[in-house]
């Protein structure tokens, strides 16, 4: 089943829970007990929406925002033996290359598998502090974004967080804060408050 379908569906089941009693009253009650409107029942399906709404918007709205904000990548292949040589020589290509810019995403890879997504400059890290982490699986690419303008750094890493869909980065998009001014972000805070809206549940 594609994200778009299982998006709808849920949608669906969640109207047809919420009209059951009206529904059963004028004899269009379908088979199965009374669904029961819980908080958490809302609270979950509002979080497989935005999941569902996550992988929806990859490859489509996601990419689109974050190649308009990006700007030229450059990339570095990952070589060298154990992660102090490959750091090392990581780090001597970066420092050559952007000794200059202190406002840049990364993206690692493990062949066409993103593994993680991070910046550098006020707030961030250099990519090479997360070469020897517990939790990286092997790198075997790192590629460098600069933002098309330096106040929107953040913006460009949470819209690359949006379009790969890193495995390692703790927030990832669906159970984060959604951050200001990312557009994909107000879609998934909008599917929070739409739904909240129209499935209100009585404390
Ligand atoms: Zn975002």
């Amino acid at each position: 089943m594609s994200h778009l379908t299982a998006f709808e569906r849920k949608l669906n089941q969640l109207f047809l829970d919420r009209t059951y009693d009206l529904r059963s009253k004028l004899g269009l009650k379908k088979c199965g007990p009374k669904p029961h409107p819980k908080r958490e029942k809302i609270d979950k399906a509002i979080q497989t929406l935005q999941d569902l709404a996550s992988n929806i918007l990859a490859s489509g709205y996601a990419k689109k925002e974050f190649e308009e904000n990006a700007g030229r990548k450059r990339g570095r292949k990952i070589v060298g033996r154990g992660w102090k040589k490959q750091k090392e020589l990581f780090e001597k290509w970066f420092q050559r290359d952007f000794a200059n810019q202190d406002e840049l995403v990364y993206v690692f890879w493990n062949k066409n598998k993103c593994l993680y997504v991070g910046r550098t400059g006020n707030g961030g890290s250099r990519p090479s502090s997360h070469f020897n982490r517990k939790d990286m699986p092997k790198i075997t690419r790192v590629d460098i974004y600069p933002a098309k303008s330096k106040v929107h750094t953040s913006k460009l890493e949470c819209l690359a967080v949006h379009r790969f869909g890193p495995s390692v980065n703790k927030n990832k998009p669906s159970r984060k804060k959604w951050t200001k001014k990312c557009p994909l972000c107000d879609i998934h805070r909008q599917i929070e408050v739409d739904l909240r809206k129209i499935f209100r549940i009585k404390r």
